[in-house]
Formats: structure tokens, sequence, C-alpha cells
């Protein structure tokens, strides 16, 4: 970057008060996170921390406030006012129940900030400096921070109420106002996810060197040869790389976005992988990539909620809620997961291509991470199918329950949760193989 070019940097209040100036406008907190100095960048995340801590410590005392007590044998639920409760740990010390929840608060938030932080990464990083583009993924999701309080605000309230309900009511099946906490949580993920999206595309250009030009056939720097020239490596013309008339002829997908064209371009990335990035168009910085994949996580939610229509259609639960909530939940947590796996995946091959430095640049990677999504289709399948397998009898939110509990075999050593675990792997160890590759195709095109 040219040293001219450095614009003045933000005052610190700005960058202090930016995640909240991000809840209405987050082009403005953007443009004031942009310049700003890593300090005061870092001072606006102590900041937004104290406050989630607070509002989560607060939480957590109305949770402890609800107590049910037995005296003479009969049940009584006690609600103390939060002072009292707050009262009582100030006179157990700071390694009291007080401190411990302090503390877990702390961890949650940095732990929340720092894996936010790095799943964005591979979205990000095009070129340079490693901690550069780490510096501006924390400034991606403090643009978000003020929206991320919010939300952790109104979920935090369906949490007390549950809890609430659960210890007055001592319902036999799930209260009510969980299936508010299981919207709230949902919902919240999703509208944080695509906010940072966009506050990735808003932060890119500072942060994003200007990328030499590239030989399409063997990935030569052209930024020192004239377009109408040779490339100097391989003999290519320099005009077949470079500009509109390169020898990568697109996909109708990136000229119109129907679903014709989308389905199209999924056969290809599925079937025919190498044709496919071999003549897809590279240079143009337009979203078809993210609108592609966007749409099949889309299109997953709304297959994992027809599933499970279908699953309870066969059951006989009588509350019409409780049917909702196992629907809602179903619908929300598969775009969830599915982008949590799919984040993951891209990040185990950013590492890798960073590690073995085999590309000059990553302007392409993230592209073909955003075309690989339909593989994620298996990953749902073999989740999918274990739960069916699980819940083939009826009382079907206990057997969901119970499904999903026994795909973690640390916590019993069931068999079934066992081979789940190693199913999951191997077409986790397929897709990051592909993932790989593909970014290898796009890197020149050798076709
Ligand atoms: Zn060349």
């Amino acid at each position: 970057m040219n040293a001219s070019t450095h614009p003045p940097a933000t005052s610190p209040i700005k960058t202090l008060l930016a995640p909240w100036t991000g809840i209405l406008s987050l082009r403005r907190a953007c443009a004031h996170l942009r310049h700003a100095r890593t300090l005061d960048v870092i001072g606006s995340a102590i900041l937004l921390g104290l406050i989630w801590c607070a509002l989560a410590f607060t939480t957590v005392l109305f949770m402890f406030g609800i107590e049910e007590r037995v005296i003479n044998g009969e049940r009584n639920v006690l609600i103390r006012p939060i002072g009292d409760v707050f009262h009582n740990w100030k006179h157990e010390g700071i390694t009291g129940t007080g401190g411990i929840v302090a503390l877990v608060c702390f961890l949650v938030f940095v732990a929340g900030l720092i894996t936010t932080s790095i799943t964005q990464f591979p979205a990000i990083h095009r070129a340079g400096h490693i901690a550069r583009s780490l510096s501006q993924a924390l400034r991606s999701v403090l643009a978000c921070g003020g929206l991320i309080v919010l939300l952790s605000a109104s979920f935090g309230f369906f949490l007390v109420v549950t809890q609430h309900e659960i210890i007055i009511t001592q319902p036999d099946e799930p209260p009510l106002s969980m299936a508010f906490l299981v919207l709230t949580g949902g919902l919240s993920w999703c509208i944080i996810i695509l906010r940072i999206s966009a506050a990735n595309i808003q932060l890119r250009d500072a942060h994003n060197l200007a990328l030499p030009d590239r030989c399409e056939s063997c990935g030569y720097d052209l930024s020192h040869t004239p377009h109408d020239a040779r490339c100097q490596e391989c003999g290519q013309p320099a005009s077949e790389s470079v500009g509109d008339n390169t020898i990568r002829l697109g996909w109708p997908w990136q000229e119109k976005t129907t679903i014709r064209h989308w389905l199209h371009a999924t056969f290809l990335v599925l079937f025919r992988p190498t044709r496919f990035y071999s003549r897809l168009h590279m240079r143009r910085d337009d979203e078809h990539h993210a609108l592609f994949g966007r749409l099949h996580l889309i299109a997953m939610s709304s297959s994992a909620m027809l599933w499970m229509l279908l699953l309870l259609a066969k059951d006989d639960i009588e509350s019409p809620w409780e049917r909702f909530l196992i629907v809602g939940l179903v619908t929300l947590l598969v775009p969830i997961f599915g982008g949590l796996t799919h984040r993951a995946v891209a990040l185990a091959t950013t590492v890798v291509l960073l590690l073995s430095k085999r590309i000059a640049d990553f302007r392409w990677a993230w592209i073909v991470m955003c075309y690989e999504l339909p593989y994620l289709w298996l990953f749902c399948a073999t989740t999918g199918s274990f739960i069916t397998l699980g819940t083939m009898d009826s009382a079907l939110f206990r057997n969901v329950v119970d499904a999903t509990n026994r795909y973690l075999p640390t916590i019993n050593n069931d068999p079934a949760g066992n081979l789940f675990m190693w199913v999951q792997l191997i077409v986790g160890l397929i897709w990051w193989r592909r993932m790989y590759k593909g970014v290898m195709a796009v890197r020149f095109n050798n076709a």
C-alpha cells in the first residue's frame, strides 16, 4: 500500500462508540473502524465486553433468584430479588459463586469474540500479513457488536422466563417460552452472520492489498507486463488473463441468477468440478458465489423443515406448539450448524494453503469455498439419517433429544454415537480434500 494513501486515523471516541453506531448504520460503523488505531479498536472491544458481561451477569442473577424449596414436604417456589442474590454473592467473596459466574461470563465473551473473528478469516484473507486480515476480522465483528449485545439481551430475557416456567410449573413437556428461546437464538445467529458478512464487504477495500494481475496459465505476476504482450514465463498472451477478454468464459449462473442456472452450477460443482472451476469467472468482484452458498443453506433449512414435518406426521403429539418448537428448532439448527461446519472446513483449508505456501494469493480461495457448499448436503444427510433411525418409535421429542445425545460418545459410550462421529469425520475429510483441490484447480487455468 502506498504511504500517501494513508488516511487520518478516526477519533478514539468514534472508534469506542462504533459498535453502537453499527446498530443504526453499519456503513458508518465500518467507516469509523476502518482506519482506527489498533489500541482504540482494543478499547472498543473492552467496552463492549464489559457491557456484555454486565448483562450476562444480571441474567444469571435473575436465574439464581428463582429457587425451589421443599418446606415440610411441600414444594415452594421462591423468587428472590436480584439484590438479595447479589448481596449473598458479595459475602462469598471473589472465589464464591459470584466470582465464578463473572469469570465464566468473561471467558464466554472472549472465546466468542476470538472464535467469531477467526471464522471470518477465510472470507477476508486475500494476501499479505495474516495479522492484517485478523485485525480486519475483529473490526468486522466489532461493527456488529452493539447488535450482538442487543440480541443477547433478548435471548437472556427468554432464558430467565424459560427457567422460571420450568421451575414453577415443572412441566412434563418443554414450556412455551422455550419456543421463543429457540426462535430468538436461531434468528439472532442468522442476523448476526449476515451482518458480519456485510461488514466484511464494507471493510474489505481498506485492508486488502491491491493484488497483482496473474497469468491464467502459470500464475506469473503480470503487473509489469503490458496487456498486449505475452507472459514472460509461459508465453500466453497477457490479454487472455487480464481485462475483460479473459479465457475464462464463465457460467450462465454468473450472468443470470435463476434457479435453473443455480441447479446447473450445483450439478457441475458436484460432478464436474475441474471443468466448472477452469471456466468460472474469477476476476469480477460480484457476490454470485456468496448468493450461491446462501441459497444452498436456505434450501437445506427448508428441506430439514419438510423432513421434520414428515417425521412428525406419524407421531401423536398433542400440543401444537411443541410441534412448532421441534420444526422451528430443526429449521434453524440446520443452517447454523451447516454454516459453522462450512467455516471450520474452510478455515482448515486456508491454514493448510497458508502453511504449504502453494498459492501466492487467496483472492480466489474464498470463491471456491462458497461454491463447495453443496457438499454440505452429504453432511446433513448423514446427520438426518442417524436422527431418523433414532426416532423410529413414537414420543418423538424425547427421541430426537436422545438420538442427538447418543452422538456425543464422550457423554456415553454408545456404538451408534461412535459410528456417527466416524462417518461425519470421513465426510468432512473428503470435503476438505475437495475444497483444497478446487482452490488448486482455479489457481491457474490448466484446462
Ligand atoms: Zn504464464
